[in-house]
């Protein structure tokens, strides 16, 4: 059975549009670069007054948080970006907002290397100490750090979430196997700064009140592995192939792309079988079966877990 479908994608920029999107993207690494030297120069004015005995409770006030690079930008921008007019302030806020983010976890790390050197309250083998002062106040500091990073993470993910929900009917999403990924230590920070379980989670519900409907892509549902065009699973695909290249068909597709238009598949699939209310769970429809071929399902797996059967279509 041949299925068509249609896709919607997000942009379809006319000639002077594509300049506009450019001149933004533009717009928002300017402010990231304008933003990175404005607290480069401030740290090292702050090296420079400690070395010139400057008490430490004055010191130059170093603008790591969004809040604090917003208004350097906007006092400097007339001076810094005469141009800044052509483009949305959203742009230049975008930039910030990355710069804002990378900073803190920046620090959170230095902190927490910081932390360890101190004297804390435990010997080395157990017993008790006095805490030392310097250990409380980076204590402290961690904490705060903690909670930042943890705020601009949450804001994030709801700022996606919102957006996605708003402008999409249908979400899907794939049930990754999330502790695995965190396992491999090239993924794990990646994997764990995005919150991909937060993500799903606001999208539950979410969509729920939008009544949207959010799919689930099987965990074993092989997303990337899978020709978009005809339907082939591979057998391997490595993490560093960013390009899929099939050997049945010929098709040469970016990766991500390629598994994104498997999940459409998969949406529309489901859309069909399930009506327009229910939610699809687990691996009824499989872009592999279009094509008469049975899914492969070749992710590695823990010893003693159970792998769900797929059920009947
Ligand atoms: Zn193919």
């Amino acid at each position: 059975m041949k299925v068509t479908q249609a896709y919607r994608y997000a942009l379809d920029p006319a000639p002077g549009q594509v300049a506009a999107l450019a001149s933004h993207c533009g717009a928002a690494r300017f402010a990231f670069n304008w933003g990175l030297g404005l607290v480069k120069a401030a740290l090292s004015q702050r090296e420079a007054e400690k070395s010139y005995g400057v008490p430490d409770e004055l010191p130059t006030e170093v603008p790591w948080s969004l809040y604090g690079l917003r208004r350097a930008w906007n006092a400097a921008k007339g001076r810094a970006a005469p141009w800044w007019a052509d483009n949305s302030k959203e742009a230049y806020n975008t930039g910030l907002d990355g710069l804002a983010h990378r900073s803190a976890l920046k620090r959170l790390r230095r902190l927490n290397k910081q932390f360890a050197r101190r004297v804390g309250p435990r010997t080395p083998d157990g017993g008790r100490r006095q805490a030392s002062a310097r250990w409380v106040k980076t204590k402290a500091a961690l904490g705060a750090a903690h909670a930042r990073v943890a705020n601009q993470r949450r804001e994030g993910i709801h700022k996606l979430t919102s957006r996605l929900v708003a402008t999409y009917g249908t979400v899907v999403v794939e049930d990754l196997n999330v502790s695995g990924m965190l396992a491999n230590r090239r993924l794990a920070r990646a994997v764990a700064d995005v919150g991909m379980a937060e993500v799903r989670r606001q999208l539950t519900y979410k969509t729920t009140w939008n009544s949207g409907r959010l799919v689930v892509a099987d965990r074993w549902l092989p997303s990337s592995k899978t020709c978009s065009g005809c339907g082939a699973v591979k057998a391997k695909l490595a993490l560093s192939e960013r390009t899929y290249t099939c050997i049945e068909c010929g098709l040469v597709l970016d990766r991500d792309h390629n598994a994104a238009l498997n999940l459409a598949a998969l949406a529309a699939d489901v859309a069909q079988s399930c009506g327009e209310t229910q939610n699809a769970r687990g691996g009824a429809v499989r872009p592999g079966t279009r094509a008469g071929r049975a899914p492969a399902k070749r992710e590695p797996r823990k010893r003693g877990t159970l792998r769900r059967k797929p059920e009947a279509a």
